[in-house]
C-alpha cells in the first residue's frame, strides 16, 4: 500500500467517526435544547397561573381601592389593577367565563389580564420585566438562544440569540402556555453551525486515528518486509544448490580436457618405452594412465548424473507477468536505493514452467540489470521487463541502459566460470540458461545501442485457451 492509500484510509476513517461523532453531539445538545425549553416553557406557565389565581381573589373581593392600590407592592409584576375595561374583552371575558387577555404592548413589555365580573370588570395591568421568572430561567439575556413571546400578530423579544447560521435552521421550540387565560406561544430558537461542533474531540479522534493508522501502515510494511526476506531466503537457498550443481558441471566440462591429455600423454609415452625401461618409471606411468581413467570415469558419471536429473521438474503454467510483478517486488528496495525507475509493460502471458526456476531465472536477471546500472548517471538508470506473446511461445524481456556487455564476455557468457565481477562466481547466466533449457525455452542476450544490455526469456506457451485477452489488441 502507498503511503497516498494510507493517508486516504486514514481520511474515510475520520470523516465516518467524526461524522458519527458530530451527529450524536448534535442529537445530545438538541435534548438538552429540549430540556431547557421545557423548563422555561413550565416557569412562565407557573408565573401565568399565579396571576389568573390573583386576579380570581379580587373578583371574588369588594372593590377595595386600598388594597388595590397596596397591590403592586406585594405583587411586583402587578402595575396597577383597574376596574373596567374593553367591552369587547369584558364581552369575551364573559361569555367564555375566564380571564383574557385584553391588551398587549410589547413595546412597553406590558399586557392587560382582564376578568368580568358581575357588571363589570377588574383587570391586571401587568410589567412583563418582574412577570418573567428570575430563579431557574435557563436563558441569559445575551446569551446564544433566542427567546419570545408571540401573542396574535405581536411577539416580546426576551433574548435575541445569536444570529442564524447560513441555512441551518438550527433548534426550534413553540408552545403555547399552559393557562388557557394568557395564550402566549413561547418560542426558542438556536442556531448551530460548524462553530458548535465538538472539535476537541474531533482532533483527538484525528490524533488518535492517526497513530492507528500509522500504526497499522508500520505493522504491513513490516509484515511485507519479513515476507520478503523470507523469500529472498528462501531463493538463495534454491539458488545455492542449483549453483552447486552448475558448479560441479562446469569442474566436470573443465576437468574432462585436462584429463584426457594427461591419460593419452601417459598411454604414448608408456609406449615409447622400451623394454629395457626402467621398471619404476614404467610403473609410475602405468599408475598415471589408470588414475587418470578413474578421474575421467568419475568426471564422466558425473556429467552423465547431472546432464539426466533423476525427475525432470513439473511444469505448470505460470503467468509471466504475474511472476515478473512478484520478482520486482522483491527487489524493489533495492531498486528504489539506487535511484532506479522501473516499468513492467506487456499484456498476461501463461507460459508452462518450473515455477521456482522461473523465479530464479528472473531474480539473475534483475540482479545483474540491478548491478550493472549501480554507476551510471541517473538519466540512464531505467529498467524495462517487457513480456510478448509470440505464436508458440512466450518472451520476457530485461532491458537496462548499464555497462553493457564486456565483449571478452559476451563470447562465452552462459558458460561456467564467466564473471567480471570481484568476487563473482560467474554462475548465474549459466545456471540459468540451463533451467531455461530444461523447461524448454531459451535464453539470450545482446548489447544495446547506446548502452545497456537485453536478456530474453522464452518459454513454451501453455495451452492457447489458457492465454487471457490481451487488453493492447
Ligand atoms: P556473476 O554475476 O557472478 O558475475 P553471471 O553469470 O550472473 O555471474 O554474470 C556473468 C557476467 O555477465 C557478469 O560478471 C557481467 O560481466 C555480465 N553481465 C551479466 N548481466 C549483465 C548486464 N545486465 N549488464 C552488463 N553485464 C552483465
Amino acid at each position: 500500500m502507498t503511503r497516498l492509500r494510507w493517508l486516504a484510509l486514514f481520511a474515510v476513517a475520520w470523516l465516518l467517526a467524526g461524522t458519527a461523532l458530530v451527529r450524536w453531539d448534535i442529537a445530545q445538545r438538541r435534548d438538552a435544547f429540549q430540556a431547557e425549553a421545557r423548563t422555561a416553557h413550565r416557569l412562565l406557565s407557573q408565573r401565568a397561573a399565579e396571576l389568573e389565581a390573583v386576579l380570581a381573589t379580587l373578583v371574588l373581593l369588594a372593590p377595595q381601592a386600598d388594597a388595590e392600590a397596596r397591590l403592586p407592592a406585594l405583587v411586583p409584576q402587578v402595575l396597577r389593577v383597574q376596574r373596567g375595561g374593553d367591552a369587547a374583552a369584558v364581552a369575551l371575558s364573559r361569555s367564555r367565563g375566564q380571564a383574557v387577555v385584553a391588551g398587549f404592548d410589547p413595546a412597553l413589555r406590558q399586557f392587560t389580564l382582564l376578568q368580568a365580573a358581575g357588571p363589570e370588570a377588574v383587570a391586571l395591568v401587568v410589567g412583563m420585566d418582574h412577570w418573567l421568572p428570575r430563579v431557574d430561567w435557563p436563558y441569559a439575556a445575551a446569551g446564544k438562544v433566542a427567546v419570545r413571546l408571540v401573542l396574535g400578530e405581536q411577539a416580546l423579544v426576551l433574548s435575541p440569540g445569536a444570529p442564524a447560521l447560513g441555512a441551518t435552521p438550527g433548534f426550534r421550540f413553540a408552545k403555547t402556555l399552559g393557562p388557557r387565560s394568557q395564550p402566549f406561544e413561547l418560542q426558542v430558537q438556536r442556531a448551530t453551525g460548524p462553530a458548535d461542533w465538538p472539535w476537541a474531540p474531533l482532533a483527538a479522534l484525528a490524533a488518535a486515528l492517526g497513530a492507528a493508522t500509522a500504526l497499522a501502515a508500520t505493522l504491513h510494511r513490516q509484515r511485507g518486509a519479513r515476507r520478503r526476506a523470507e523469500e529472498l531466503l528462501r531463493l538463495d537457498r534454491v539458488a545455492r544448490l542449483n549453483t552447486l550443481g552448475e558448479m560441479a558441471a562446469g569442474l566436470a566440462h573443465e576437468l574432462n580436457q585436462p584429463l584426457t591429455a594427461v591419460l593419452s600423454g601417459a598411454q604414448a609415452a608408456r609406449r615409447m618405452l622400451d623394454d629395457d625401461a626402467p621398471a619404476p618409471l614404467v610403473e609410475a606411468l602405468d599408475l598415471t594412465a589408470t588414475q587418470a581413467r578413474r578421474a575421467a570415469d568419475v568426471v564422466a558419471r558425473l556429467r552423465k548424473r547431472l546432464e539426466q536429473p533423476e525427475a525432470a521438474p513439473p511444469l505448470q503454467p505460470q503467468d509471466l507477468r504475474t511472476v515478473a510483478q512478484q520478482a520486482l517486488a522483491l527487489l524493489q528496495p533495492e531498486f528504489s536505493a539506487a535511484g532506479i525507475n522501473v516499468r513492467l509493460l506487456g499484456p498476461a502471458c501463461i507460459v508452462l514452467a518450473e515455477p521456482v526456476a522461473l523465479t530464479q531465472i528472473m531474480h539473475n536477471l534483475l540482479r545483474n540489470a540491478l548491478q550493472a546500472m549501480a554507476e551510471v548517471p541517473p538519466p540512464r538508470k531505467r529498467l524495462d521487463v517487457a513480456l510478448a506473446r509470440g505464436a508458440s511461445h512466450g518472451v520476457l524481456v530485461v532491458r537496462d541502459h548499464g555497462t553493457g556487455l564486456a565483449p571478452e564476455v559476451l563470447a562465452r557468457l552462459f558458460q561456467p566460470f564467466t564473471s567480471t565481477k570481484t568476487g563473482g562466481l560467474g554462475l548465474g547466466l549459466s545456471l540459468s540458461e540451463s533451467l531455461a533449457v530444461a523447461m524448454g525455452g531459451r535464453l539470450s542476450a545482446q548489447n544495446l545501442r547506446p548502452h545497456g544490455a537485453e536478456f530474453a526469456l522464452s518459454l513454451p506457451l501453455a495451452t492457447p485457451h489458457d492465454q487471457p485477452a490481451d487488453p493492447d489488441r
